[in-house]
């Protein structure tokens, strides 16, 4: 691809257009300095939320070092790898930030194993929920959660942001969602933007995944050398710079990866566009999912992905701490809905369902550290209160 074809020539008409914006919830006037989809993309930078992404793991907990990945250098990257492909599309580049930044508001503390027990202890305990999703959670810190406006609750982002925000959501939730719900019971696609914000979360993970297994010592150069997409790479690296230490030799490796999947993304899309030929965004929400790899590039992802989930997310010593992380908070949970008044006043509420959802807000919000400090002050008779 040459390079004037890779820096296009600004906003396809298949591209989301913050001035045809389907609008906000709350009327506001327009920006007079910055488009609609920027003023989205400030807003989530300057959100509690965003802030204590710093504080939140995926894989790693916090204290496990200070050379992990955390929920924040993970979305930066994400907004990195999108904002690349997305100026090559001809999409609007500040949609495609903001949905990357915003695309894990929602997590939990301790990653998954958070989640996973904070939606079991809401369906089980609560069953009159409909449990905790995380990608839900992260709508619901931008459209309630976050308390910085004089008129509204959330951050009255454009619709545009919000959808693509709400990556996958249970047909339950769908239906009491209105308008932002309606796409998974029509089964249609979001904008590209979002197509492509959920692709460059995937290739951002599956490479900082490697790079933060190695450095960890839970996954060694060996094994990766049986997963080809690695050892292609590798193996390149090694041939041409034979001499390069090893950690610039992977560094360059997962570099030449990153590279790959983005020209691979780029270059798919942009041949299923011209046979598709989408005239606007309303034709993209109705074709097939656009942005993807290609079949072979899907399958190497695809490899890499289950090398990651046998050898690094089920090593043992990640399933002591995804144990540990599930005790806190079950163990919170339990606590606070068994004796609401442990909690501070502004999450007590009348109901036992409402109750419950507020109990999970306040566990979805806090930092790794904030929730094993809670721990211990709910817990232990120690100084800590
Ligand atoms: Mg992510």
């Amino acid at each position: 691809m040459s390079r004037s074809e890779t820096h296009h020539l600004g906003r396809a008409p298949y591209a989301c257009d913050p001035d045809q914006s389907r609008g906000r919830r709350f009327e506001e006037p327009a920006p007079s300095n910055r488009s609609e989809f920027q003023r989205d993309r400030d807003r989530i930078v300057h959100a509690n939320a965003f802030r204590r992404l710093a504080y939140k793991t995926q894989v790693f907990v916090n204290h496990e070092g200070d050379w992990f990945r955390t929920r924040l250098t993970h979305s930066l990257e994400v907004a990195q790898i999108a904002r690349v492909v997305a100026r090559s599309l001809g999409l609007d580049e500040d949609l495609t930030e903001a949905i990357a930044l915003a695309h894990d508001l929602g997590h939990t503390p301790f990653g998954h194993a958070g989640q996973d027990e904070l939606n079991r202890c809401m369906k089980t305990l609560a069953p009159e929920t409909n449990g905790f999703e995380h990608n839900l959670q992260s709508l619901r810190v931008v459209d309630e959660l976050e308390e910085r406006y004089p008129g509204f609750n959330g951050l009255n982002l454009c619709f545009e942001t919000r959808e693509g925000i709400l990556k996958h959501c249970s047909l339950a939730n769908a239906r009491e969602l209105g308008e932002i719900g309606q796409r998974f019971i029509n089964r249609t696609q979001p904008s590209l933007e979002a197509q492509l914000a959920n692709l460059a979360d995937e290739i951002a993970y599956n490479n900082h995944d490697v790079d933060d297994g190695l450095r960890s010592g839970l996954i060694t150069l060996r094994q990766l050398q049986e997963v080809p997409i690695f050892a292609q790479h590798f193996d390149a690296v090694a041939k041409g710079l034979p001499d390069l230490p090893e950690p610039r030799a992977i560094a360059e490796t997962i570099r030449q990866m990153i590279n790959t999947l983005i020209m691979d993304v780029t270059q798919t899309t942009l041949a299923r566009l011209q046979q598709l030929q989408p005239k606007s965004v309303d034709d993209v929400r109705l074709a097939p999912v656009l942005v993807t790899f290609s079949e072979t590039v899907r399958k190497q992802a695809d490899e890499l992905k289950a090398f990651l989930l046998q050898q690094l997310y089920r090593h043992y010593k990640v399933a002591r701490m995804t144990g540990k992380a599930r005790h806190i908070v079950k163990r919170l949970f339990e606590a606070f809905l068994d004796d609401p008044a442990l909690l501070p006043p502004e999450y007590r509420c009348a109901g036992q369902a409402q109750q419950a959802r507020a109990i999970a807000d306040y566990i979805a919000g806090m930092t790794d550290r904030f929730a094993i400090l809670e721990y211990r002050r709910v817990f232990k008779m120690d100084e800590t209160f």
